[in-house]
């Protein structure tokens, strides 16, 4: 195939000149850079938005239980010791700590005897 200078003009005369202008100077400008944009980077940048996803939610749930724990009735799970309201929280006579619903489902039957009893409120 060879590429003569005239055919453009023939074929496309009732186009304006302008538009196949600058679709060439496109072509050629994506020519000169030669390479698609570099992407490797790409996956450390989404794991470190991973992280401050998580350091996120971490805060949140720390400033969470920071204002649990100012609240009257609120004690620590024995398990994870996030605090909770009484209420939510469901005391294990047979080991003596208070047990939020999260842990108490991780445990299901299995016995955590407990150093120190916790006081039931
Ligand atoms: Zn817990």
């Amino acid at each position: 195939m060879q590429y003569t200078p005239g055919s453009d003009n023939g074929s496309g005369a009732s186009n304006s000149n302008g538009s196949s202008f600058v679709h060439r100077r496109e072509v050629r400008a994506s020519n000169d850079t030669g390479m698609l944009p570099i992407v490797t980077t790409s996956r450390n940048y989404a794991g470190s938005l991973e992280l401050d996803k998580l350091i996120a939610s971490l805060k949140e749930l720390f400033a969470q239980d920071r204002q649990t724990a100012s609240q009257q009735d609120s004690t620590r799970c024995g398990i994870c010791y996030m605090h909770y309201s009484v209420s939510e929280l469901c005391y294990r006579d047979e080991e003596g700590f208070y047990v939020c619903k999260g842990c108490e489902r991780a445990l299901s039957k299995t016995n955590i005897p407990m150093l120190r009893r916790q006081q039931k409120h």
